[in-house]
């Protein structure tokens, strides 16, 4: 049984794209439609394919941005030179099939019994795991107290950005921009940094257990400081999008 359900999640499939929401001026959300697909996790991720007509392949993960039991997601922003990225947010069609595989992945993965409460730490794209895990909280009932720092580069390219302003119980959410800050901010500024997360992170006596995801230079200043406040590290888990670039 085990052999069947990995051979499902490791084989590419068709999907068709369902829909496509812009989030922002570079990021793109697209809903998808897999013929077979067994569900999925909090936090976990799948992988794309794309195909040109001479045969030239690409592949990429992306987390899904959907909770499960909701219809499909991801969330993609576009890199300038990228490869992958900006077909996927300035050509892909609804109607038009992409190839998947997944879900991916077994530790970054939160499970709605847990009642850690939740550190959660975001730069740019990283939001996107931690978005299905607290949209997975919300429809789940669960009463865990979770706090979101999403570090952006400015405000416009906050992703998600109505749906992190409504207020649901138990969820706190705070933002650092680091390049530029409207009239009147009265957020955080700058990148991430010890004082910060002290700030914004629960402290290590409750006990918490932290996701941390985005840029790969997010991903370690932002793991070694939690660390750095008492967190174990085992209860700090890292997702690394890959990449030097940072918000
Ligand atoms: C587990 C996992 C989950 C991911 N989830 C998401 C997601 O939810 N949304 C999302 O948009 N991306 C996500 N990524 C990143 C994604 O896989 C691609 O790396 C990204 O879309 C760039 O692909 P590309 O082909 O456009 O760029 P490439 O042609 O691969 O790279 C172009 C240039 O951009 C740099 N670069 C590559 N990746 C990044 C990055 N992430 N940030 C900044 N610079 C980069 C490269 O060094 C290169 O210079 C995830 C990566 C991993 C490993």
């Amino acid at each position: 049984m085990a052999g069947t359900a990995l051979r499902g999640r490791l084989t590419w499939q068709a999907a068709r794209v369902a829909s496509l929401i812009r989030e922002t001026a570079s990021v793109c959300t697209i809903g998808l439609e897999p013929r077979d697909w067994a569900g999925h996790r909090a936090g976990q991720h799948l992988d794309v394919r794309l195909t040109a007509e001479d045969g030239y392949r690409a592949e990429r993960s992306y987390s899904i941005a959907s909770a499960p039991g909701e219809q499909l997601a991801i969330t993609v922003e576009r890199l300038e030179d990228g490869e992958v990225s900006p077909y996927l947010t300035e050509e892909l069609q609804v109607g038009d099939e992409l190839e998947l595989r997944g879900p991916i992945g077994g530790y970054f993965v939160w499970e709605p019994g847990e009642n850690s409460p939740l550190t959660l730490l975001a730069g740019g794209s990283g939001i996107v795991p931690l978005r299905s895990i607290l949209r997975d909280r919300l429809r789940t009932g669960s009463d865990v107290p979770a706090r979101l720092l999403y570090s952006s580069r400015t405000l416009p390219d906050v992703i998600y950005r109505d749906e992190l302003g409504q207020q649901h119980d138990g969820v706190q959410v705070s933002y650092t921009l680091t390049r530029d800050q409207p009239p009147g901010w009265t957020g955080h500024t700058g990148r991430i940094n010890a004082d910060l997360l002290a700030e914004a992170a629960w402290p290590a006596a409750a006990d918490p257990v932290a996701y941390v995801c985005g840029p790969t230079s997010f991903v370690e200043t932002a793991a070694a400081g939690l660390v750095g406040l008492g967190y174990p590290p085992g209860r700090v888990k890292t997702e690394r999008f890959g990449a030097t670039g940072g918000p």
